[in-house]
C-alpha cells in the first residue's frame, strides 16, 4: 500500500533535468509558494535550483520520499502564467523537458542560490557633474596617479559604481565624498526594481528624418493593429527599416505607459549599431530602459538586464536570439530583423527558432510582431502568400539618391580562355575596380565565406593531405598563427616543414581562405589599407566593435571578411562589393543552400552604395547564366522566391512539408547507423506515423568528429500534427534503445 500525505502543501518544480517530469517538493507554508518562483530543493546529494510550476494539496509521492524545499528565492518575483506557457511550449514542441528549456533561459546568478541574497540589490554609483568635469583632473597633484586613473574612468563613462571605484584605489570612495562636497560628483542609487513610468519617451520631432511613403504606410500599419498581428517588413537594403522599427515603438509606447518592446538581431555584432540608435532616439531613457541581452554580456550585467526586464522597468529589449526567451510582463510589439537569418536557430541543445517562438509568443499576447527582411526567408515570404501574415513593402532605398548597386558578373572560364591576368583567385576586373576606387578614396569590400589561408595542406608527390586526427575532415592551414586547425574539434599543430608520407618538402596550400587574399589584396592593390574581419581577427572579446569603427572612421580601404561583413552594417562609403567562391553553394545536396547564397549575395551587394555613391557589384563565377545570379542581378527577390518555392512544392519540400530530425552518435557508425534503423523500425508502432515518410538512416556528411560518429535518419510529414504526436510517442520508445553514445531530436532542421 503507498502512503500518501494528505495534508500540507506541495509544489512541482521543473528542474534542468533530462526527464520530461516535474519533480514533486513538501513546502513549509510560511514560505508562500507560487507558480513562477524559484526555489532551492535538494536533489541526490545536491540543491539545485528549479521553477515552481504548481502549488498543490497533495502529492502522489510516498510521505517517505518527499523530501522539502530548501529556501525561495525573494530576490525575484515570481515569472509569469505566460512566461510559463512560452517555456512550456517551447518544450512540448522541441521535444524537450520543460525544465531544461526554462531553467537555463534565466540568468546564471539566478540558478545559483548561493547569490540569492547578494542579487539585485540597490547600487551606489558616482556621477561627474560638468564643475568636477571641468575641475578635474587639473586640480590633482600631478604625481598622484592613483587619483588620476578614478578621475579619468569617470571621465570615460560620466557614471562610475562605487563597487568598481574600490577596486581602482583603497581610498577612492574617501575621495569621491571629498570631490561630492565640491560639487564635482553626485552619488546616485539605483534600484534595479524601482520604476519611472510617469516619464514621457516620445523622441523629439525636430530631428527625425522626413519618413518616405512606403515608410509611413508600414509604421502606421503597425501602431495600429490591435491584436496578434504578424507583418513582414520586406525592403530592399538600406530602405530604412530600423527607421520603421523605431517610428513603430515610439508609437506603441506613446500609447500604452508601461509597453516594453523586444528587437531581435542575429549577430552579436550588430547590436551596438542598434544599441547606439535606439539610444539616440530614445535619449530621455537610461540604462535600464534600454538593455541588450547577448551571450557576450558579462555574468552580472545579463543579469541585470534581465532582471530590468522581468520587473518591467526596461523599455526596450535588444538582444539575440537567447532574448526571445526573456521574460517581459508588458511585451507590446516583437522586431525580428534579418528574420530569414540562419542563426536565429540555436544549434545545440534546445534547438529553437527564435523568430519562430518570436511569432508564437506576439500570438500568445495578441500583439504584433514585425519581421524584417531584405531576402525573407520561404517560410516567411509563403505564410504572405497564403494571407497568413501582412506584407509591407519599401521597394526604394530611403537616403536620397541611394540607389541599388549595380551587379556585373565576371565569368572566370572566359577571363582564363582570353588568358587575363589574375592574381591569386582575384580576376583583372576586380582588380582594376578596387584599385579606381582606392584612388577615389572609396571603400571596397571583398566577401569570401572561408576563413583560415587554406582549406587543405597538400602534397603533390604522394597525394598526402593533412588531416585532423579525430575528426574525418581536413584541416585548415592558418598562416598567421603558423598552425593547422580543424575548424570541426579546434585540434591544433605545427605547419609540417615537409610531407609525413613521402618526405617531399615541397607540400602547398590548396584553395583559398580570407587570410590567403588578405596577403594577396595587399600585393595586387599597392598602398592600399587591408583589413580582414572574421572569426579568428575577432577572437578577443570587444575586437569585432574596434575592427567595425575602424572601416566607418575611413582608416580602411579594404575589408576583406566572411559573412561577419555581409550582413546588416550600415557601411555609408563602400562603393564596391567584390565577390568571391560563391560558386561552391550551387550544388550544395542542402536544399537550403542556394536560398542562404542568395541572401547572403543579396546583403552583402546590399553593403554598397549606401550613402549616394554609385554601388558595384563584381560576382567571380563559373556560371555566369545561372539563374540565381541572374536573380541577384536584377534584385528580383520576388522572381528567385516565388520560382524557389515552386520547385519546392513540387518536390515536396519545406514549407509544403513539415520536417524532424533524429541525430545519432556512437563509437562506430555501425553503432549510430543501427539505433537509427531499429529507431525507424519502431515508428510502425505509433498511430500517427502512417502519416509521416521515413527516410534512410545516412552518415552526416562530416561523419567523424573528435572520434565520435555522427548519422541522421530523417523523417517528415504534410501534417504538422501528425509529426507533433509522433515525435511525442518515438521518444519514451528512443529511450529503450541500447548503443549509441547520444541521440536527438531536432524539429525544423535547417542544416539537412
Ligand atoms: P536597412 O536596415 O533597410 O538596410 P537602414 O535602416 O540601415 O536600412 O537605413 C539605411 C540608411 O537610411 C540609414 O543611414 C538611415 O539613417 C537612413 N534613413 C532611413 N530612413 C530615412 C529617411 N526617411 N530619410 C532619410 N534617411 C533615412
Ligand atoms: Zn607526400
Ligand atoms: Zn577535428
Amino acid at each position: 500500500m503507498r502512503v500518501v500525505d494528505l495534508t500540507g502543501t506541495y509544489v512541482r518544480v521543473a528542474l534542468d533535468h533530462p526527464l520530461p517530469t516535474l519533480f514533486d517538493y513538501r513546502c513549509d507554508a510560511s514560505l508562500a509558494p507560487a507558480p513562477g518562483m524559484l526555489v532551492s530543493v535538494p536533489f541526490g546529494k545536491r540543491h539545485v535550483v528549479g521553477l515552481v510550476m504548481e502549488v498543490t494539496a497533495h502529492s502522489d509521492v510516498p510521505a517517505d520520499r518527499l523530501k522539502s524545499v530548501h529556501s525561495v528565492c525573494a530576490a525575484c518575483p515570481p515569472l509569469s502564467e505566460h512566461w510559463l506557457q512560452l517555456t512550456q511550449f517551447a518544450a512540448d514542441y522541441y521535444q524537450r523537458g520543460i525544465g531544461e528549456v526554462a531553467l537555463p533561459a534565466l540568468p546564471q546568478a539566478l540558478r545559483d542560490a548561493a547569490r540569492w541574497t547578494r542579487l539585485f540589490v540597490p547600487e551606489e554609483r558616482y556621477r561627474l557633474l560638468p564643475a568636477g568635469r571641468a575641475a578635474l583632473p587639473d586640480a590633482l597633484p600631478a604625481r598622484a596617479t592613483a587619483l588620476r586613473r578614478l578621475a579619468a574612468a569617470l571621465a570615460d563613462a560620466d557614471t562610475l559604481p562605487a563597487a568598481e571605484a574600490r577596486a581602482l584605489h583603497a581610498k577612492a570612495i574617501a575621495t569621491l565624498e571629498a570631490w561630492q562636497a565640491e560639487g564635482w560628483v553626485a552619488l546616485e542609487i539605483v534600484d534595479p526594481a524601482a520604476h519611472s513610468l510617469s516619464r514621457d519617451h516620445t523622441p523629439r520631432s525636430a530631428t527625425l528624418p522626413t519618413l518616405t511613403d512606403e515608410q509611413t504606410a508600414a509604421v502606421e500599419a503597425i501602431r495600429d493593429a490591435r491584436a496578434f498581428a504578424p507583418f513582414l517588413l520586406h525592403g530592399v537594403t538600406g530602405s530604412g527599416k530600423t527607421e520603421v522599427y523605431l517610428r513603430a515603438l515610439a508609437a506603441l509606447l506613446a500609447i500604452n505607459p508601461q509597453a516594453q518592446a523586444l528587437v531581435l538581431v542575429p549577430e552579436i555584432n550588430l547590436t551596438p549599431q542598434f544599441e547606439a540608435a535606439f539610444r539616440a532616439r530614445f535619449a530621455s531613457m537610461d540604462d535600464s530602459e534600454i538593455v541588450t541581452l547577448h551571450s557576450g554580456l558579462a555574468e552580472g550585467e545579463r543579469a541585470r538586464n534581465w532582471f530590468a526586464a522581468h520587473t518591467g522597468r526596461a523599455r526596450i529589449v535588444l538582444g539575440t536570439r537567447l532574448a526571445v526567451l526573456a521574460s517581459l510582463p508588458h511585451l507590446a510589439i516583437i522586431v525580428v530583423d534579418e528574420e530569414h537569418d540562419p542563426a536565429y536557430k540555436q544549434q545545440e541543445g534546445l534547438r529553437y527558432s527564435a523568430r519562430d517562438l518570436a511569432i508564437w509568443r506576439a500570438k500568445q499576447l495578441g500583439v504584433p510582431v514585425v519581421l524584417g527582411s531584405a531576402t525573407p526567408s520561404l517560410e516567411s515570404w509563403w505564410q504572405v502568400e497564403q494571407g497568413r501574415y501582412t506584407r509591407l513593402t519599401l521597394s526604394r532605398r530611403a537616403v536620397a539618391d541611394a540607389v541599388l548597386p549595380t551587379v556585373h558578373l565576371v565569368d572566370l572560364e572566359e577571363e582564363r580562355r582570353r588568358g587575363r591576368a589574375s592574381v591569386e583567385g582575384l580576376s583583372g576586373p576586380l582588380i582594376a575596380a578596387l584599385k579606381a576606387r582606392l584612388a577615389r578614396s572609396e571603400q571596397s569590400l571583398v566577401f569570401l565565406n572561408r576563413r583560415g589561408y587554406a582549406p587543405q595542406l597538400a602534397c603533390d608527390a604522394c597525394g598526402w593531405v593533412a588531416g585532423c586526427p579525430r575528426c574525418s575532415a581536413y584541416v585548415v592551414l592558418h598562416k598567421p598563427e603558423r598552425a593547422l586547425r580543424c575548424h570541426h574539434c579546434g585540434w591544433e599543430s605545427r605547419i609540417p616543414r615537409s610531407c609525413p608520407e613521402c618526405g617531399n618538402v615541397d607540400i602547398a596550400p590548396l584553395g583559398r581562405g580570407t587570410q590567403r587574399i588578405e596577403e594577396a589584396l595587399a600585393g595586387a592593390v599597392p598602398g592600399a589599407r587591408v583589413l580582414r574581419i572574421d572569426a579568428d581577427s575577432t577572437r578577443r572579446k570587444g575586437s569585432a566593435q574596434a575592427l567595425f569603427s575602424d572601416v566607418h572612421a575611413g582608416e580602411v580601404d579594404i575589408l576583406v571578411g566572411t559573412q561577419m561583413i555581409a550582413k546588416g552594417h550600415d557601411f555609408r562609403r563602400v562603393s564596391l562589393v567584390g565577390v568571391l567562391n560563391a560558386d561552391t553553394a550551387l550544388f550544395s545536396h542542402d536544399f537550403r543552400a542556394s536560398e542562404r547564397l542568395f541572401a547572403q549575395l543579396m546583403q552583402v551587394s546590399g553593403r554598397a552604395g549606401r550613402a549616394g555613391l554609385p554601388g558595384e557589384v563584381l560576382v567571380q563565377t563559373r556560371y555566369p547564366r545561372h539563374a540565381l545570379y541572374h536573380a541577384l542581378a536584377r534584385h528580383d527577390y520576388v522572381g528567385f522566391a516565388n520560382s524557389t518555392l515552386a520547385e519546392r512544392r513540387d518536390a515536396h519540400l519545406p514549407p509544403f512539408v513539415y520536417q524532424a530530425m533524429l541525430r545519432a552518435e556512437g563509437r562506430t557508425l555501425d553503432a549510430a547507423l543501427t539505433f537509427l534503423q531499429q529507431a525507424a523500425a519502431s515508428l510502425a508502432d505509433i498511430p500517427a506515423a502512417s502519416r509521416v515518410t521515413v527516410y534512410d538512416a545516412v552518415p552526416l556528411t562530416i561523419v567523424k568528429v573528435m572520434h565520435v560518429h555522427r548519422a541522421q535518419l530523417l523523417i517528415e510529414s504534410a501534417s504538422r500534427a501528425a509529426l507533433q504526436t509522433t515525435l511525442r510517442s518515438w521518444q519514451p520508445m528512443l529511450r529503450t534503445l541500447k548503443g549509441v553514445l547520444r541521440w536527438s531530436i531536432e524539429v525544423d532542421p535547417l542544416d539537412i
